[in-house]
């Protein structure tokens, strides 16, 4: 059997979201397991939509999340070019060809005439198609506007018909042709839309298998009618159910952060937006961590894929996320946190990279929204200007006998280190005579401004002594 072959097939008129990742990931997913082989092609023929560097933005975010492909506009391929815009004269001759079969034929009218077409149709309760008038012009006539410099469009003849497709989410489909009215394989200017460019391509690519937004649903219509007029055998098809937001409703901009970008640079980790992603519309996982793409893809099943609608769920998101902020090294923690800590204004310039690693491990470690990670990580750098919780901390009657013991075991020398903490603050706390929260709330304040953050353990053991002392002695109180 011919190995499978999918592809994702982007428009570049935006960033990468939640909604397009989802068929970018199923795609992988599913050639992965199948040891098939998935495409990247960039469907960029509707120049009006087209969005200066949303390309290089989706290639990139893409390749950050793992989701590497075998053929693409930037590795090539037996089947190169993958920009459409680069592939037009492919269409040209597809549609040539359809031409002579007598599947279509050129269409003179204007805009203004199909509007008021439309606008009739309309009026009279009728779906707004095109009426087919140009399909009876005869030879003369054609030549006639032709001659009088009139470039037609190229209308794919569609006949009244049923047309049922098998798709792998959905089950049987069925449509009919009556409502589509004739549509245009070819513009004036030459260019082919999206119907023909990716049903042709989706042919010349040999892809076996569609795996697409449910949103694409009524344009297979049109797909299986230039297939056929090709006399090609269609992939199968497989459209992904719609995405909701946590309350049932469309996801939207307004949900969350949805720019897969926006997460990526946010503190998100690849394997935390993979793993939520997967989960919209497959069962197989669930969501207690990240799962690596390695372990996704093994456990990927494309037949038991939902046609229920999806739910985002950003807090689950989040939980993933900072589970698996836990346990990765400080060099990836910095490398996820430091445009959060960049925001925030974090003085990287008075740390070694070494300090700053253990710092965002500290933060990563604590945080349960990467959100979190900004003011976190200023506190290993100054004391924040205390808010009402630390102040209430501080004015707490043991406050001052829980701090002034441990300025005294510092000034002492007692060790900072990670092995030390434990016995240093049971120690802290006998000479106090206070302890649990009321031992390290004022503490905490004190040093750092707030009543949470990072583990007491790793601020005492990143500042080290002397800045612990210097935090400690300054005076309390609202700047
Ligand atoms: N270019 C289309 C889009 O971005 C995808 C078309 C398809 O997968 O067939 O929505």
């Amino acid at each position: 059997m011919r190995g499978t072959r999918v592809r994702f097939a982007p428009s570049p008129t935006g960033s990468l979201h939640i909604g397009n990742l989802r068929t970018a990931l199923f795609n992988w997913l599913y050639a992965r397991k199948t040891g098939g082989t998935f495409i990247l092609r960039i469907e960029d023929t509707d120049s009006a939509r087209y969005t200066a560097g949303a390309e290089t933005s989706l290639i990139d975010a893409l390749k950050r999340l793992g989701l590497n492909w075998d053929e693409g506009p930037d590795v090539g391929g037996p089947h190169a070019p993958y920009r459409q815009s680069e592939r037009l004269d492919k269409y040209r001759d597809a549609v040539d060809r359809i031409l002579k079969s007598g599947y279509a034929y050129p269409c003179y009218c204007s805009e203004s005439e199909l509007e008021a077409e439309r606008k009739a149709m309309s009026a009279s309760g009728r779906p707004p198609r095109y009426s087919g008038k140009c399909k009876t012009l005869s030879p003369a006539e054609r030549a006639g506007l032709e001659h009088g410099g009139i470039k037609p469009v190229i209308r794919f003849m569609v006949e009244d018909r049923a047309i049922s497709f098998h798709d792998g989410v959905r089950g049987d489909v069925s449509f009919n042709t009556r409502d589509i009215g004739d549509f245009v394989l070819m513009r004036s200017d030459g260019v082919a839309p999206y119907y023909m460019a990716s049903a042709y391509d989706d042919v010349e690519m040999e892809i076996t298998d569609v795996i697409r937004g449910e949103d694409h649903l009524s344009n297979t219509v049109r797909h299986l009618l230039i297939m056929r007029a090709m006399g090609a055998t269609p992939p199968r098809y497989h459209h992904l159910s719609i995405i909701l937001d946590a309350d049932g409703k469309k996801l939207s901009k307004r949900a969350g952060a949805l720019d897969v970008s926006e997460l990526l640079n946010g503190g998100y980790l690849p394997d935390a937006i993979n793993t939520s992603v997967a989960m919209l519309g497959w069962a197989g996982v669930t969501g207690k961590e990240a799962l690596p793409l390695s372990k996704l893809a093994e456990a990927f099943d494309i037949s038991k894929v939902s046609r229920s609608p999806a739910h985002f769920d950003p807090e689950r998101l989040d939980h993933v996320n900072a589970k698996a902020l836990k346990s990765i090294t400080p060099q990836t923690a910095l490398e996820t946190l430091r445009p959060l800590m960049e925001r925030a204004g974090f003085p990287f310039e008075n740390f070694s990279t070494e300090t700053v690693e253990k710092i965002s491990a500290a933060v990563a470690s604590s945080v349960h929204t990467p959100q979190e990670a900004g003011w976190m990580s200023m506190q290993f750098a100054k004391r924040l200007d205390p808010d009402d919780e630390a102040v209430e901390a501080l004015g707490a009657p043991e406050a001052k006998s829980a701090v002034a013991a441990l300025v005294e075991a510092v000034k002492d020398g007692a060790s900072l280190d990670y092995d030390s903490y434990e016995p240093l603050m049971k120690s802290v706390a006998e000479i106090a005579g206070v302890k649990g929260k009321n031992l390290f709330r004022p503490i905490r304040s004190a040093l750092t401004g707030r009543v949470s953050g990072p583990n007491l353990k790793d601020i005492l053991a990143i500042i080290g002594p002397a800045e612990t002392l210097r935090r400690l002695n300054e005076p309390f109180g609202r700047k």
